[in-house]
C-alpha cells in the first residue's frame, strides 16, 4: 500500500467514526456502546491465490468486515480497487450498519474488498479471482449470515460466480446469498438504476421543502458509474438541467446544458465522457467549482475536501458516493449554508432494493418492477422525512441529524439484546 492510499484510508476510517462520535453526543449514547460502535464486530483477510492466463499464479489480498449484526445479517458490496485497504473496508462497512437502519430494513452493515485492478485483467482471470475469494468466505456468508452485493469494479457478472461458487459448495442453489445478480438468476429488475433512483427522490423531496424550483435548477455529477449515470437520467427526467460531468478519464461542460441521453449513449460507445460534442472539456477537480443548484459526486471518497470545499457554489449536495465529503470539507460547506445530503441517506436506495431482492429469494416470490419501484419510494420519503425532522428539532446538519436516526435505531437493538454471557 502506497504512503498516499494509506492516509487516504486512515481518513476514511477516522471519517467514518467522527460521524458516529458526534451522534453519540447528540443522542447520549451510552458509553460502553459507543465504544462496541467504533469496532468491526469480525473483519477476515484472505490471501487469494488466482491463476493468470499466462500460467502463472497471482495473490491477491482480501477482505470481508461485518461491522454490526444487531439488527439482521451483515449488508454490503465487494468492491474491486487497486487502493482497497482493510481500513477503508471497516469503514463502508460501519456506513452499511448506519444505512440499514436509517432506511428501516432488517439488516446490519458489511463490506469486502480485494486490492486488483479489474480493468487489467481479463473476465477469465477476475472469474479465477471472484470464485477463489467466495469459497474464503464460505463460512463466513450466507443468505442469513451476510449477502455482498455489486460496489465500485463489480457487477451482476460477478455476483452471478459469486452465487454459483457459494451454491456449489452449499450443493443446492442459493439465490438470497447475493444481491445485484443477474435477473435470470432471481435478480431485481430495478436494482441496477436503485441508487439513482433513491438519490432522486431524496432530492425531491429537499428541493420540495427549500421551494427549489426543477426547471429552474442545473444539476452537476461527479462519477459516471452505475450510480451517477441513473441519477443524472432520473434527475433530468424531474426537470432539473445536467450541466456537467465527470468520470476517471475527464469532465465536461455546457452551461446552456447537456442531453443526458445522448451522454450516456457516447459514454457507453467510448467508455468516457470525455470528447462529447457541444461541451467543453474542463478539469476534473474544476467541477466542484462550477455554478449549480444540485451536486451528486458519485465517484469515490474523499472527492470534496477541505481545499475544494470553499469554491462549491451549489446549494445542495446529495451524496450518491459513499463518504464523499471529509468532515473538514462539511465544516467549510455547513458554514456556507450547503446542505449536504449524507450518504447513509442519499445513496440507501440500493441497499433498500437489494433487501426486497432478498426478501424476494428467501420467500420465492415475484413483485412487479412497479411494486418495488413504489416500496422503494415509500422507504426512501419515510427515511428522508425522518431525517429532516430530527435536523429541525435538534438544528444540527442532515448528515448529523441521520446518523442520529440510525446510531439510535441500532443502538435500541442492542440493548435489547444485552451481551452473552
Ligand atoms: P462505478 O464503478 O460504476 O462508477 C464509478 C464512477 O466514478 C466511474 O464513472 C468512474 O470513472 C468515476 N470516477 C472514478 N474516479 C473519478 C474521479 N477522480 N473523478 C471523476 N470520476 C471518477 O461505481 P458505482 O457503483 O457507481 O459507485 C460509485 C459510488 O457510489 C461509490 O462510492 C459506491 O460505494 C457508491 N454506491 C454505489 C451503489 C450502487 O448501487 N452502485 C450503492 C450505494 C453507494
Amino acid at each position: 500500500m502506497s504512503a498516499e492510499a494509506h492516509v487516504q484510508a486512515r481518513s476514511v476510517l477516522d471519517s467514518a467514526r467522527e460521524q458516529l462520535d458526534r451522534a453519540a453526543t447528540l443522542i447520549n449514547l451510552p458509553p460502553g456502546i459507543h465504544e462496541r460502535f467504533r469496532e468491526p464486530k469480525r473483519v477476515l483477510t484472505v490471501g487469494i491465490p488466482t491463476t493468470m492466463d499466462d500460467g502463472s499464479i497471482r495473490t491477491f489480498t482480501g477482505y470481508r468486515s461485518q461491522h454490526n449484526m444487531d439488527r439482521g445479517p451483515a449488508k454490503g458490496g465487494i468492491r474491486y480497487h487497486p487502493q482497497v485497504t482493510i481500513e477503508e473496508v471497516i469503514a463502508l462497512s460501519m456506513w452499511m450498519t448506519w444505512k440499514c437502519a436509517l432506511v428501516d430494513i432488517p439488516y446490519g452493515g458489511g463490506k469486502g474488498g480485494v486490492v486488483c485492478d479489474p480493468g487489467t485483467m481479463s473476465d477469465r482471470e477476475l472469474e479465477n479471482l471472484t470464485r477463489r475469494f467466495v469459497s474464503e468466505l464460505i463460512g463466513m456468508i450466507g443468505p442469513e449470515r451476510d449477502i455482498p452485493a455489486p460496489d465500485v469494479n463489480t457487477n451482476e457478472r460477478v455476483m452471478a460466480w459469486l452465487m454459483d461458487t457459494y451454491s456449489m459448495q452449499k450443493g443446492y442453489p442459493q439465490p438470497a446469498v447475493v444481491t445485484g445478480k443477474p435477473v435470470a438468476l432471481g435478480g431485481s429488475t430495478e436494482r441496477g438504476p436503485a441508487t439513482g433512483r433513491g438519490c432522486v427522490f431524496t432530492i425531491r423531496e429537499i428541493m420540495r421543502r427549500l421551494d427549489m424550483a426543477p426547471d429552474q435548477s442545473r444539476f452537476v455529477v461527479q462519477g459516471f458509474g452505475n450510480a451517477g449515470r441513473a441519477a443524472a437520467h432520473l434527475l433530468a427526467e424531474l426537470g432539473p438541467t445536467l450541466i456537467a460531468v465527470s468520470d476517471s478519464s475527464g469532465a465536461i461542460f455546457n452551461e446552456r446544458g447537456v442531453d443526458v441521453q445522448a451522454i450516456l449513449a457516447h459514454k457507453a460507445e467510448t467508455g468516457s465522457v470525455v470528447g462529447f460534442p457541444g461541451a467543453d472539456e474542463i478539469s476534473q477537480e474544476d467541477i466542484f467549482g462550477i455554478d449549480c443548484e444540485i451536486l451528486i459526486p458519485a465517484a469515490l471518497e474523499d472527492a470534496i475536501h477541505e481545499d475544494n470545499a470553499g469554491e462549491i457554489k451549489a446549494r445542495i449536495i446529495a451524496e450518491a458516493a459513499n463518504g464523499p465529503t471529509t468532515p473538514a470539507a462539511e465544516e467549510i460547506l455547513n458554514e456556507g449554508g450547503v446542505m449536504v445530503l449524507p450518504d447513509i441517506l442519499a445513496n440507501a436506495g440500493g441497499v433498500a432494493m437489494s433487501y426486497f431482492e432478498w426478501a424476494q429469494d428467501v420467500q420465492k416470490l415475484i413483485w412487479t418492477g412497479d411494486q418495488i419501484n413504489e416500496r422503494l419510494e415509500r422507504v426512501m420519503v419515510r427515511a428522508v422525512n425522518e431525517v429532516y425532522e430530527m435536523h429541525q428539532r435538534l438544528d444540527c446538519s442532515m448528515r448529523d441529524a441521520a446518523m442520529a436516526v440510525a446510531v439510535g435505531r441500532v443502538a435500541e437493538a442492542a440493548q435489547w439484546r444485552g451481551i452473552t454471557p
